[in-house]
């Protein structure tokens, strides 16, 4: 067959090659499904994008202060309608998912406040930011109070004790979409909204931030659909399709993304300035072709699952279970697994192919970690990467891929590299 001699010629063995393959065949009336969600997906951001008058002149490149930076300010607007809120902050100077955080959370919490998480830990670089673990300039550093409430056990939400940390200091409530570093479930939209109309029950005037990172188009809805005040991302995952080579958006009520944009910039000045230099362009672009990429990612999870699965190991989520980001762990249960499964992914790349990653100590993380890419945009991981922290359970967090294809042929790298080094047998 003339496809594995193409699989062949980049070091995929045969039988791994038909292994691989049978299982992608099986899985075609799922990509039928997750082709429909980008179809919608598609369409919103046209509509979008045609409703606020998007034109040529907007992919001119601002200046200096930036003032009336158009493109900028239609960009921000388009997001406000795919997400279907007030205001919307899309930024290059967010350098990064972290720091879109820290804005919503700095601009909107004050002293004396005290900030909840009902779902567990936060993302790692979250903690430093928090105060977690303690670090200069934290929220805590601030006199501003942090309490979490874990799920239960099953997944589930622990409602009572989240009732009983709501107090009347509790300003925001954040909520992470995404299991991050975590082998929890990642929630639902559907189920986030449950949470907010809860904690909005207790304490209406509470601020529900969503962190929406690997989340976007992978619903047809946002969790500012279901009742967030805020939705926080990186332009660097999903919605900046792979082509944005920075930036961050913050989308939701006026009034919080204008606390955040006054944190961003300067009290006063706000979203006013801040010149978007050449980067509408393909943060536009990026955009557009979002839905279609996030497809792409979400194949190679669902693939990835059941391949991993059927190898007898744990992954999260598993081979069937509905898909609400595109993040997909494999439990892999030893440093070397972990370590192969991730020179797989990089020998996949379309750069630096040729290079070995290794684990290492990284700033904001509390273990050795190993991370695998050869991105077009440095870190991005829209693009096909993965990641694990050296640590138990040995758990690789697999994501990205601009296309399937990209994708396909990182995951069948993965288990050539586990074959090759005695850890996997194919059954
Ligand atoms: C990636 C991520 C972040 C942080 O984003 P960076 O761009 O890496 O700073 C925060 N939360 C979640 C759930 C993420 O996946």
């Amino acid at each position: 067959m003339e496809l594995e001699k193409y699989y062949t010629q980049l070091g995929i063995k045969p039988e791994v090659f038909q292994y691989c393959q049978n299982i992608a065949d099986e899985l075609k009336p799922r990509f039928d499904m997750i082709d429909e969600i980008a179809e919608v997906n598609q369409l919103k951001v046209i509509r979008a994008m045609q409703n606020n008058h998007v034109s040529d002149y907007h992919f001119n490149p601002g200046t200096g202060y930036g003032y009336n930076d158009d493109g900028r300010d239609t960009l921000e607007k388009v997001y406000a309608d795919v997400f279907h809120t007030e205001d919307a902050l899309v930024r290059p100077h967010i350098t990064c998912g972290t720091h879109a955080l820290a804005t919503a959370l700095f601009g909107n919490l004050r002293p004396g406040d005290e900030l909840l998480s009902p779902v567990g830990k936060p993302y790692d670089t979250l903690e430093e930011v928090i105060g977690i673990r303690p670090s200069a300039g934290s929220l805590a550093e601030y006199g501003i109070t942090y309490r979490q409430v874990d799920l239960l056990p099953d997944g589930s939400f622990d409602y009572e004790n989240i009732k009983k940390a709501i107090n009347d200091r509790t300003k925001l409530v954040t909520i992470q979409r995404s299991k991050g570093y975590q082998t929890r479930p990642t929630l639902s939209v559907s189920r986030i909204g449950e949470l907010i109309a809860f904690i909005k029950s207790i304490r209406p005037e509470v601020i529900c931030m969503v962190d929406n990172c690997y989340g976007e188009f992978v619903e047809t809805i946002e969790p500012t659909d279901v009742g967030a005040d805020l939705c926080v991302g990186s332009l660097i995952k999903n919605p900046g399709g792979g082509l944005a080579p920075i930036g961050g958006y913050i989308a939701g009520r006026k009034d919080c993304v204008e606390r955040a944009a006054y944190r961003l910039t300067t009290p006063g000045l706000g979203k006013e300035v801040g010149a978007s230099l050449g980067v509408n362009r393909s943060f536009y672009q990026g955009l557009f072709l979002a839905p279609q990429v996030v497809s792409g990612a979400l194949k190679g999870a669902i693939f990835a699952a059941n391949i991993y699965e059927r190898l007898g190991f744990e992954v999260v989520p598993d081979s069937t279970q509905s898909r609400h980001d595109i993040i997909q762990a494999v439990v892999l249960g030893t440093p070397e697994g972990v370590i192969e499964f991730c020179k797989g992914i990089q020998a996949a790349a379309p750069v630096d192919a040729h290079v070995v990653p290794e684990p290492w100590a990284m700033p904001g993380y509390d273990s050795d970690v190993i991370m695998a890419a050869g991105a077009f945009i440095q870190g991005s991981s829209i693009e096909l990467s993965a990641d694990a922290p050296i640590k138990p359970p040995y758990s690789v967090y697999f994501q990205g891929g601009i296309t399937w294809y990209h994708s396909k042929l990182g995951i069948m790298m993965s288990l050539e590299k586990l074959y090759e080094a005695g850890l996997v047998t194919l059954k």
